[in-house]
């Protein structure tokens, strides 16, 4: 909270930034629902800025079109196309306010001036001219930004990337200095596991980037990952709540450890399905060889995760890693045709039906004994580990697909994730 030098100086208000996504978007009806919610902070004296997504479905629906007139769509007008969608919705929320009995004013990208490279659909924010909002603001008007979407120097419209609405979202919390970045979103927050999964599943009152980031990441997919990367840079105070519900704190976002009301060693379960193993066998255990293997991958553009190279034995070893599912084809393709006759390896085998589960928490740091309990508790159900990856904060294992959810559901318990106080 702070005071701000507009005509109220006497009332204390908070500057708030307040991001709503598609669902939020979706019909007239939520429309003017999210026009009552914002009714609501500005009678607390709060000033407001909007940034919406497009109503659901419609970028899909954009992308669609445009596939339909050109197999590759030129980037350029891609982004003409696709960018019109949150043109829409602030124009719409803007009607909507306005009827309700508020000032507002709608902006697409180019009329802020969020200022982005030129990577067509998937451009970065430069910088943000945040004069006008602010004079806008202190004049009364609620704000309504479209999000995804800048301009670059040449006055092109560009896009942030699939879900960029939450990165324009923070950054205009960050360039304006907001006391909060509020994410409204079809969950009422970040939770300790996906509740799909395993109904015991908790909401967490707060949760640190870091952790955030693993659980992104990982698959618990409620945020654009670089939104995150841009609060936790920019220390913007972010937190994500339920567009459907009334009341709820939501989960913050906080910067340091310290924050967390209660401190719990595990924050969380995440998972990803979409793992797929590699294992080039009998490679020869010599100077190069890593390079040899994981060099052409990466210049196919295939991203790798986790590495796991073994210890040689008579002049030969095995090396592992993991790729996305759906590049899995291309991988093996490439190890088989060009890398395994090339470095002289036995074989290239692979798994395209693995999981990888990973216990979360910035906790773990100080506690040893996390590690054995997670490989206790899958041993106790016959879980055979196929690969291990640590970091400071998170320990990931890769197993068989069909043991995913067994798997979530054991570490969720054995880690007192369903008990309030963990
Ligand atoms: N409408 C864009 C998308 O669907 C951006 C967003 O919703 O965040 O990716
Ligand atoms: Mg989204």
């Amino acid at each position: 909270m702070r005071a701000t030098q507009n005509s109220n100086a006497s009332k204390i208000v908070a500057l708030i930034v307040q991001k709503y996504g598609g669902t939020s978007m979706g019909s007239p009806e939520r429309i003017k629902s999210v026009a009552q919610r914002v009714a609501k902070f500005k009678a607390k004296g709060h000033q407001v800025v909007v940034v919406v997504s497009a109503m659901s479905g419609e970028t899909n629906r954009l992308i669609g079109l445009a596939h339909e007139i050109q197999k590759h769509p030129d980037p350029r007008e891609l982004d003409v196309v696709i960018s019109t969608g949150e043109q829409v919705t602030i124009g719409l929320l803007s009607m909507a306010l306005i009827d309700a009995g508020l000032k507002a004013k709608s902006y697409t990208g180019a009329q802020v001036k969020i200022l982005t490279n030129n990577a067509f659909t998937k451009a970065r924010i430069v910088s943000i001219d945040e004069e006008n909002i602010r004079n806008d603001l202190d004049e009364g008007k609620v704000v309504v930004v479209a999000g995804f979407q800048g301009m670059d120097e040449n006055g092109n419209i560009t896009t942030l990337g699939r879900g960029g609405s939450d990165t324009t979202g923070v950054a205009i919390a960050a360039a304006l200095g907001a006391d909060e970045c509020q994410i409204y979103t079809d969950v009422d927050g970040v939770y300790t596991t996906d509740p799909r999964l395993v109904p015991e599943a908790r909401r967490l009152k707060s949760i640190t980037f870091e952790e955030m980031l693993e659980m992104a990441s990982l698959g618990s997919k409620v945020l654009q990952i670089r939104s995150v990367e841009f609060a936790g840079k920019y220390k913007v105070k972010l937190r994500v709540l339920s567009s459907f519900q009334e009341e709820g704190e939501g989960t913050l976002i906080t910067f340091e450890e310290n924050d967390k009301m209660e401190q719990a060693i595990i924050s969380g379960i995440a998972f990803n399905r979409d793992e797929a193993k590699i294992t080039v066998l009998g490679v020869p255990d010599k100077p190069g060889i890593a390079y040899q293997v994981i060099g052409p991958v990466s210049d196919a553009n295939i991203d790798v995760d986790m590495i796991i190279q073994n210890v040689g034995v008579d002049g030969s070893t095995d090396f592992s890693f993991t790729v996305h599912r759906n590049e899995f084809n291309k991988a093996m393709d490439l190890l088989k045709k060009t890398v395994q006759p090339h470095i002289g390896a036995r074989d290239v085998v692979g798994d395209n039906k693995t999981a990888k589960v990973s216990v979360v928490g910035v906790g773990m740091r100080s506690h040893v004994g996390i590690a054995s309990k997670m490989f206790r508790t899958l041993a106790e159900e016959g879980i055979n580990i196929q690969m291990i990856s640590t970091s400071e904060i998170k320990i990931s294992v890769v197993i068989d697909e069909k043991y995913l959810e067994l798997a979530v559901r054991v570490l969720h318990k054995a880690f007192d994730l369903d008990q309030e106080s963990a």
